[in-house]
């Protein structure tokens, strides 16, 4: 194990751990292995702590995780200590919430900010991996812990002629700080994903214009927020360890129960009645309404024809309303919750184009010209979502054993292989936290998060304990779990949707299912069980 050096200036140059990213993961990594007494340095991009709630400062930007369970839960203190204003919190309070954690920790004393990690080699006479930054710095660490989050680099659409855009362009993923005033301006938003969802209701209000180009019509569901009572909070806080178990031990990282009813096998009028309910109920629970909505494409189609019918009769205009209707399995896509944005179509200053009829042709110095018009716009905004789960990974430019990068090995096949989403075979000593073929996106990330932590710290004081220095998955185990998680994604609808989860959102990515569906109880009980193996299927020396 290495130990902490200094240079002749007084800088360390040399770590136990190196962890890139310092939002919710990263936060949390630095933590726990600073306890267990290691050296290590987080480098973060950003200027501050946060991840996609430093970056994601656009209007109308929130959780669609009740915020009660949208937290750390480590820390039983800590959970007692924070208060949450509202069920779905806003971005600055999240924000806020992860600044908090920072100085409660002490955290940033370990963290380089506004510094970007560039590359990072293996080197094998060593055993170390050899970090490079923006900033021309190397330093060695013997881990390197990647907390780059899935969903941390822009998906900026290369339309023709953005360049010669005369107005301001914004994408939500990268918000300016300052606020962006639309009042009196003409502004486009692209794309209505999560973020367009959120932010076209609050842009509608301020723009004098707003037009929305629309490729996939989403099932969005009221989230119904509202201020917490004190009841609430005095509650949540009561439950802190039952609620934690329940998230554990959960398929998706909520405290929920499921149903073990299918779709099928109720009544029209029951069907109704339960989704009715969970409608007026709000948040994320429509999808879990019935056991067999991402199963049966004939259980799914209620659920969509139930929501089909709920924009039908919001929106006024039929010929909207028309464009509104989604046609995708429902939940195959990320769930999207929304205030009042059916609602907005509703209003005179808002329009709507389906550029599946009418294709973006490029960005004129004036806006956007589509194959049939030219529509004159002041403000761009790009709600055009991440290049999810392998993005950030990839631009670290990791090269591992025999000088194979990571990109070499992840790009001749639509799957990223990993062993478990937290290592893969030919980079020792590198784990991955909410890597690719974990249950990651489709869980409570927090919760998901905390279980890669602590397994990763397990790990590590493991390998300190047994004088190792160097572990590395198994090229079966990775293919044994490759496979695994291909399976039983693909016994679901998921892999039957074009979505950011597959990567059909980005030109030329191979197309895959790199998540995790076996449920979140499930896989921290297969991690678990592996650790207490002494690390099956990981090559230790
Ligand atoms: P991130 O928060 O993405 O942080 C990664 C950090 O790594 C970033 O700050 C980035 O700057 C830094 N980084 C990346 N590459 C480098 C590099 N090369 N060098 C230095 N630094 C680097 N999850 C839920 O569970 N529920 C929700 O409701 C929910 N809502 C979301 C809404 C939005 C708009 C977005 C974008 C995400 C949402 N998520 C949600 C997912 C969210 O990503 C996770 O919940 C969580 O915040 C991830 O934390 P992280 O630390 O793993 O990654």
């Amino acid at each position: 194990m290495a130990s902490f050096q200094q240079t002749d200036e007084g800088v360390s140059t040399t770590f136990d751990a190196v962890v890139v990213g310092a939002g919710f993961s990263g936060l949390y990594m630095l933590h726990r292995l600073r306890e267990a007494g290691f050296t290590v340095q987080v480098y973060e991009a950003g200027e501050g702590v946060g991840g996609v709630w430093y970056w994601n400062r656009y209007p109308g930007a929130r959780c669609d995780s009740e915020s009660i369970y949208y937290n750390y839960m480590f820390s039983e203190e800590l959970y007692r200590e924070w208060t949450w204003s509202s069920r779905f919190p806003e971005q600055p309070e999240i924000l806020s919430y992860l600044n908090f954690v920072a100085d409660r920790f002490d955290l940033r004393r370990d963290i380089r900010f506004q510094t970007r990690v560039v590359s990072a080699c293996f080197d094998e006479e060593n055993s170390r991996w050899q970090i490079g930054t923006d900033d021309g710095a190397t330093v060695s660490a013997t881990y390197l812990i990647t907390a780059v989050g899935c969903l941390s680099t822009a998906n900026v659409p290369t339309f023709k002629g953005l360049e010669r855009f005369q107005g301001r362009w914004y994408h939500t993923g990268n918000w300016p700080h300052e606020k962006v005033d639309f009042r009196g301006k003409r502004v486009g938003v692209v794309g209505t994903g999560s973020s367009g969802i959120q932010s076209i209701p609050v842009i509608a209000e301020e723009a004098s214009h707003l037009t929305v180009f629309q490729r996939t019509p989403q099932y969005s569901a009221p989230a119904q927020n509202h201020l917490l009572e004190e009841e609430d909070i005095r509650e949540a806080k009561e439950r802190f360890h039952e609620t934690k178990q329940k998230m554990r031990e959960s398929p998706t990282g909520f405290p929920r129960e499921r149903s073990d009813r299918s779709a099928l096998e109720v009544t029209e009028e029951e069907r109704r009645r339960v989704y009715e309910a969970a409608w007026e109920k709000g948040g994320l629970i429509l999808s879990s309404t019935f056991k067999d909505l991402t199963i049966s494409a004939e259980a799914n189609e209620t659920v969509c024809e139930f929501i089909r019918g709920k924009i039908k009769e919001t929106v006024r205009d039929v010929k909207v309303a028309e464009m509104l209707l989604p046609s995708y399995y429902f939940a195959t896509k990320r769930p999207v919750l929304d205030t009042h944005y059916f609602e907005t179509y509703n209003r005179d200053n808002v329009s709507l184009v389906d550029v599946r009829k009418e294709p973006i042709v490029e960005i004129t110095p004036k806006g956007i010209r589509t194959a049939e018009t030219e529509f004159e716009l002041d403000i761009l905004v790009f709600a055009t979502g991440y290049e999810a789960m392998t993005g950030s990974l990839l631009k670290l430019n990791i090269s591992g054993r025999g000088g194979v990068t990571l990109r070499e090995k992840w790009e001749d096949g639509a799957r990223p292989k990993t062993y478990l989403g937290l290592a893969t075979a030919g980079f020792p000593n590198l784990f991955m936290i909410t890597g690719p073929e974990s249950p990651s996106v489709l869980s409570n990330m927090p919760v998901s998060i905390e279980q890669h932590v602590e397994w990763i710290g397990d790990c590590i004081e493991y390998l300190r304990e047994h004088g190792l220095d160097r572990i590395e998955a198994k090229e079966e185990a990775e293919e044994a779990w490759s496979r695994h998680c291909w399976e039983v994604a693909d016994s679901t609808l998921f892999t039957k949707a074009q979505s950011w989860y597959t990567g059909a959102n980005i030109h030329d990515k191979p197309v895959g299912f790199p998540i995790y569906l076996g449920g979140v109880g499930h896989y921290r009980n297969i991690c678990t069980e592996i650790a207490e193996k002494g690390y099956e299927g990981f090559a230790l020396q």
